[in-house]
């Protein structure tokens, strides 16, 4: 096709059109670059324990990890009297009532604002206090996506046809108290004796054995625990094994180290070594190997975020971050998308949204699915699409990740959702519970009668599934026979 570029004589001389005043947009505002403002000073030296750290010893992974705060004691030793007193107290008691165990590494201790400690996105991630909890929802319980009933062998989740979740050990570079393996992940805490899934090379092998065993598994996430707590050599060997295997395609490292110490990225010099040769193994195979990751708030990335993702970057590694969304940390839609596109400037691709598990020991940083619902819509548009994430339940009882706008119910007075996901059980329905404390009075008022709950249930899934149907749905003590007997196993 021929393209004419001779001017038009009502065009201006340089040949360009004129932009019509009214498409201009007004010139951005200051808040439109914010994300581009990473932290690049010493920003650890307001800390009293690190206040003479030089950026050498800072960014030493090593030092992180002999440095980390694991006790009341450490952190009374870190932060000495820039909190009171009563802070400590607090966080004793909170340790005392919650699934996880305590983990910082000082880069951690160094994004949280302690001045503003009770609200601070960072802080609220990771250290309990007790005057923050609040009461267990009635139908909570650990391992809330089924993982164990959908293992195979220990530590091998098979839930979707295609698709292998890798649970290679049970340790991670900090401990989140929102983690969805509370019921495996860290130390035993007062509260939770956890099942162990430590590393152990004849489990990896019977893993290795099923996955080699099902020619349709084409995707492998590694994950544990956190996969940046695996040496080079395992690193190498868990990739050279399943690159192996003729029908794995992808395989994704699961870490949130690079939120919280990514440092192991600019000075382990082994391990991401290890990594790009299994990526460039993986290539020459036309196969795809990348990192997840998950951050939840901007305060977490930093200088030495943009400067390991560089170093990532460089090597082709792609990307992708999967973040909670968090009562007090990340449920506003400004702080989403700042976020989202502080990600995608240090070339971190914002993949997932997730509603929070529905896990025990955090209803303070639940929110309702109807949080979920208007940050959605809030948040798309600010960025290319490609760069907006998926808002999504991972929805209990093991139905895996459903888009949060595709419930078939939702009854906003009593927090119960219901969905279905027809590619893991095509009979089966899957409810989520709004936190108790954000329903209106007339649903808070029903679930304090215990013998309510069998009845909120069985009104949400009427809805949707006439009787008789099969149901996947939670096992309580609360439930009435009626419900019960139409659950998935109970039958
Ligand atoms: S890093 Fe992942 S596996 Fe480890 S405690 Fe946090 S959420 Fe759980």
């Amino acid at each position: 096709m021929k393209i004419d570029l001779v001017p038009n004589e009502d065009e201006p001389p340089s040949g360009g059109s004129r932009p019509s005043p009214s498409a201009l947009r007004p010139p951005a505002s200051i808040e439109a670059f914010q994300h581009k403002n990473l932290d690049d000073d010493e920003f650890w030296r307001r800390i009293p324990q690190y206040r003479d750290v030089d950026r050498d010893t800072f960014l030493d992974w090593r030092w992180q990890g002999k440095n980390c705060v694991t006790n009341v004691k450490d952190l009374r030793a870190t932060l000495q009297d820039l909190v009171p007193e009563a802070f400590y107290r607090d966080v004793e008691l909170g340790l005392a009532r919650a699934p996880m165990t305590v983990r910082l590494t000082p880069y951690v201790v160094s994004r949280v604002d302690w001045q503003n400690r009770d609200r601070d996105p960072v802080r609220r991630q990771f250290l309990t206090i007790a005057s923050q909890l609040r009461p267990e929802h009635p139908m909570t319980h650990f391992d809330s996506l089924h993982e164990q009933e959908h293992s195979p062998v220990p530590g091998l989740v098979h839930r979707y046809a295609d698709k292998a979740l890798f649970l290679t050990l049970d340790t991670c570079p900090v401990y989140c108290r929102f983690c969805t393996r509370s019921y495996s992940v860290g130390l035993d805490t007062q509260k939770v004796e956890k099942l162990s899934m430590g590393l152990n090379r004849l489990r990896w092998e019977r893993a290795f054995e099923y996955i080699r065993s099902r020619p349709e598994i084409e995707d492998v996430v590694i994950s544990g625990g956190d996969t940046f707590q695996l040496k080079p050599d395992q690193i190498k060997l868990i990739g050279d094994t399943l690159l192996d295997i003729p029908h794995v395609r992808r395989m994704r490292f699961a870490t949130k180290g690079l939120a919280v110490l990514p440092m192991k990225i600019l000075t382990h010099h082994e391990w991401v070594d290890a990594l790009a040769a299994v990526h460039r193994r993986a290539r020459k195979a036309h196969k795809e190997v990348c990192i997840h990751t998950h951050f939840a708030h901007p305060n977490e990335i930093t200088g030495v975020t943009r400067d390991a993702m560089n170093r990532l970057f460089e090597e082709g590694i792609t990307v992708r971050n999967q973040a909670v969304i968090m009562r007090g940390v990340n449920d506003d839609a400004d702080t989403l998308k700042l976020l989202v596109k502080r990600l995608s400037y240090v070339n971190i691709h914002p993949y997932y949204l997730y509603q929070h598990d529905f896990v025990p020991g955090v209803e303070d940083l639940r929110t309702s699915l109807s949080t979920t619902l208007d940050l959605e819509r809030r948040v798309r548009g600010a960025t290319a699409g490609f760069n907006t994430p998926t808002f999504v339940v991972d929805v209990p009882g093991g139905g895996g990740k459903r888009d949060a706008h595709s419930f078939e119910h939702y009854d906003r007075t009593t927090g119960v959702s219901v969905f279905r996901s027809p590619n893991v059980d095509a009979d089966a329905l899957y409810l989520y519970f709004d936190p108790l404390h954000l329903l209106p009075a007339e649903g808070r008022a029903r679930w304090s009668d215990p013998a309510e709950h069998g009845a909120i249930v069985e009104e949400a899934i009427a809805v949707v599934s006439p009787p008789k149907k099969q149901l996947t749905s939670y096992e309580t003590a609360a439930m009435t026979p009626t419900v019960f007997d139409r659950v998935v196993g109970h039958a």
